[in-house]
């Protein structure tokens, strides 16, 4: 399975560095990216783990004050990167058209986009999943297969987000066929309250090959049970 850890703007200096080294002493077998803040992903020295980073700059190098443009973040070691989360769409506005520009900017730097997508509340009580599903995935239209195929998708209904509630583990497979049926290659994970409780439950869908873990990732103790049961 791939675990991605999402740090989100969590952890001052010394704790992650206690946290970091935790993290190198767990044994698991599962493929780890941890997205770190910004700020520690240079500190990140690990053969155990990839690095991944929580977004990127719609730039390439250049004169973009306090941007972090694809090739600077190549150059670190990152591999992975996360685009669509829905706080950066809802805090920074983010819209599919600049998902898209970043996939391609990620793509060019071979580092392997993580695109996050998923419905809210709302929608999801108008029964517009699929709908939204379909027009966040429209950010990968135009993509040559090749380079279409590496991107990782990520599930995550906004609703479950921090929330502590999850889907049905047939809605989140209801989903992922949708998106398994149009995207045959690409890796699919799960994203929102995944925990050290609920994953006996997820554990049982045909379609998740992975996930995507915010809070959980946090803590090295529940990660370790979680490592351990999924
Ligand atoms: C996330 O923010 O991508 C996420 C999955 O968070 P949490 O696990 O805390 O719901």
């Amino acid at each position: 399975m791939k675990i991605v850890l999402n740090h989100k703007c969590n952890l001052k200096k010394e704790e992650f560095l206690s946290y970091f080294r935790k993290l190198n002493e767990m044994k698991t077998n599962h493929e780890m990216v941890l997205c770190p803040s910004f700020i520690y992903l240079s500190m990140c020295d690990s053969s155990k783990l990839l690095l991944g980073s929580q977004d990127v700059g719609s730039y390439d190098c250049g004169a973009h004050t306090g941007d972090i443009a694809a090739a600077q973040l190549k150059s670190i070691g990152v591999d992975y990167a996360i685009v669509g989360h829905s706080e950066r769409r809802l805090n920074h506005n983010e819209d599919d058209g600049l998902i898209c520009e970043k996939i391609n900017l990620l793509l060019k730097d071979e580092i392997v986009p993580i695109l996050c997508i998923g419905e809210t509340k709302e929608e999801r009580a108008q029964g517009q999943i699929h709908r939204k599903i379909e027009r966040q995935l429209q950010a990968l239209n135009g993509l040559e297969q090749r380079k279409r195929d590496k991107i990782i998708i990520a599930y995550e209904p906004v609703w479950a987000i921090g929330t502590g509630e999850i889907p049905e583990v047939f809605e989140i497979d209801e989903v992922l066929a949708y998106i398994r049926e149009k995207y045959p290659k690409n890796i699919l994970l799960y994203g929102g309250s995944a925990n050290e409780k609920n994953i006996c439950n997820l554990k049982t869908s045909k379609y998740i090959e992975g996930y995507l873990l915010g809070g959980l990732s946090l803590s090295p103790e529940k990660l370790q049970i979680f490592l351990e049961l999924c």
